[in-house]
């Protein structure tokens, strides 16, 4: 299988690459993403046959099929990495909250969000390559609080990669800033910003263009990857989990095989639904994609409407900060495989200089064939969580905004997946606010919430307030190429 541009080729770089190079290197011409010239089929033989397969045995098979330039002992140790998650035989139980809702648990992993789904084989595939081609690495991520420690936890220890995490001082939750700053490994490096995410990234994108950066890189033999939803090695394994969630939906008998449902995924970069678009595409019984928002709800309107348009719209911080973004990445490639080359390249240049287009009518018809949306805001986030903790489910807010789509875009009775990209623990003072207790803090909001709603806080949470902490760096932007050149 060879990968192709989004936005066609500039004549410079290759026409078609490997998947080894494009996870390496993801950047495309035009500053597109690489897409899969095709994908393998997952039809009625191919579900069939794994009707009683292992997680593991699945992706496999799966990526086999996939056809990419990866060793397959290599594969199968990456799928070891899920031995780690609560229950190796079924790393995403399934949960019936409502007569036709179901809940993918995604979140069973080392950081409890669903990054961990693609991050933990991703990482260990990328040191692979960077040893066998004996090259080093270094992955920078600005992060608003889940992409940071699952990057952390899937690189730390493995060779020829280091791994710089940027974070917004008070932005993240504690939970996620100390699953960050206590993280003990000598090729990692986690630096606090004072600012807000917008600063984190936009600081970011400048250190990483600045070209004595780039020359102290290339004097110390180190090249630039990505580990954020950008690079097709995440997406990969995020087709997976929605045939799994498929046949785990067969084999408890809540539908027969062949049998259409509904996905419902709480978005943000939108590769969790670019990962189950996918999935449709390769022939899963999908009846459509509905996306859930938050109030930054740019991908409501383009699904609603067939704009795309932020000139006028500034982020909003909220409750369910991963899916705060305006600019999301992944929507470039459905309009590759929608509208092709040109067309992507034509809209995405669109964005760069007016910060907006607008889809044809057939256009935007051709994408309402396979998404939905809505969206909801915190308040009405809160509420979804209330009802559902006193009925014995606990509900993160990022998962908590799909419950509206259930109710009010599904045309029938058809059943539906909701996916559940976060444990609650790592959002735990949101969480007990929507059942009306305002903690401290997050280590007051877990004890609360364990001793009255007789929630589990797993081992790798609880422990997290009595480790080391090993970052103390907080820097002004202006710092952070200093910082970044001293750990180099
Ligand atoms: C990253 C993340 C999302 C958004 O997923 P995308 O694939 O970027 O759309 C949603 N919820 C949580 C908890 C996340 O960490």
């Amino acid at each position: 299988m060879k990968f192709i541009e989004t936005r066609g080729n500039d004549g410079i770089k290759d026409k078609k690459v490997n998947f080894s190079d494009a996870i390496l290197s993801p950047s495309a011409s035009f500053g597109g993403l690489y897409v899969p010239e095709s994908l393998p089929s997952v039809n009625l033989d191919f579900l069939k046959k794994h009707i009683n397969s292992h997680y593991k045995e699945l992706a496999l098979d799966f990526l086999i099929e996939f056809d990419i330039d990866i060793d397959e002992n290599i594969l199968k140790e990456a799928l070891n990495r899920y031995d780690d998650f609560d229950v190796p035989s079924n790393p995403i139980p399934l949960k019936k909250i409502e007569d036709e809702c179901f809940v993918s648990e995604l979140y069973h992993g080392q950081t409890r969000a669903f990054k961990d789904m693609a991050l933990q084989p991703f990482g260990y595939i990328l040191s692979k390559l960077a040893q066998s081609r004996d090259e080093n690495y270094l992955i920078m991520a600005a992060t608003s609080g889940d992409t940071g420690p699952a990057t952390l936890e899937t690189f730390k220890n493995q060779p020829n990669v280091k791994v710089a995490c940027l974070y917004p001082e008070g932005g993240t939750s504690d939970v996620q800033r100390l699953q960050m700053v206590t993280e003990d490994a000598d090729n990692v490096k986690v630096i606090g910003v004072k600012g807000n995410f917008d600063d984190t990234q936009s600081s970011l994108k400048s250190l990483l263009s600045s070209q004595d950066f780039k020359n102290e890189l290339e004097a110390k033999n180190i090249k630039l990857s990505a580990a954020n939803s950008v690079n097709f090695g995440r997406i990969i394994f995020q087709i997976i989990y929605h045939i799994h969630s498929y046949l785990e939906m067969v084999r408890e008998n809540n539908i027969k095989m062949g049998e259409d449902i509904y996905l419902i995924v709480p978005s943000g970069n939108f590769g969790n639904a670019l990962g189950g678009y996918y999935a449709k595409k390769a022939g899963l019984p999908v009846k459509k994609i509905l996306i859930a928002s938050n109030i930054n709800n740019i991908l409501t309107d383009w699904i609603n409407q067939g704009e795309y348009d932020i000139s006028n719209r500034e982020l909003t911080l909220t409750d369910s900060p991963a899916m705060d973004i305006l600019k999301s990445s992944n929507v470039e490639r459905v309009l590759f495989d929608k509208f092709g080359a040109n067309r992507t390249k034509e809209l995405m240049e669109e964005l760069d200089t007016n910060n907006k287009y607008k889809l044809t009518d057939n256009e935007l018809s051709s994408l309402r064939e396979d998404f939905d949306a809505c969206y909801s805001d915190d308040n009405e986030g809160k509420i979804v969580i209330a009802h559902y903790a006193k009925n014995g489910y606990i509900l993160d807010p990022h998962t908590a905004t799909c419950l509206k789509a259930y109710n009010s875009l599904r045309k029938d009775k058809t059943p539906a997946i909701v996916y559940s990209t976060a444990e609650w623990t790592k959002f735990s003072s949101t969480v007990s606010s929507a059942l009306e207790y305002e903690a401290d803090d997050d280590l007051d909001a877990l004890t609360w919430m364990s001793k009255s709603y007789d929630a589990t806080v797993p081992d790798m949470i609880s422990n997290l307030f009595n480790k080391d902490i090993k970052h103390t760096v907080i820097v002004e932007t202006k710092s952070i190429k200093e910082e970044m050149l001293k750990f180099l």
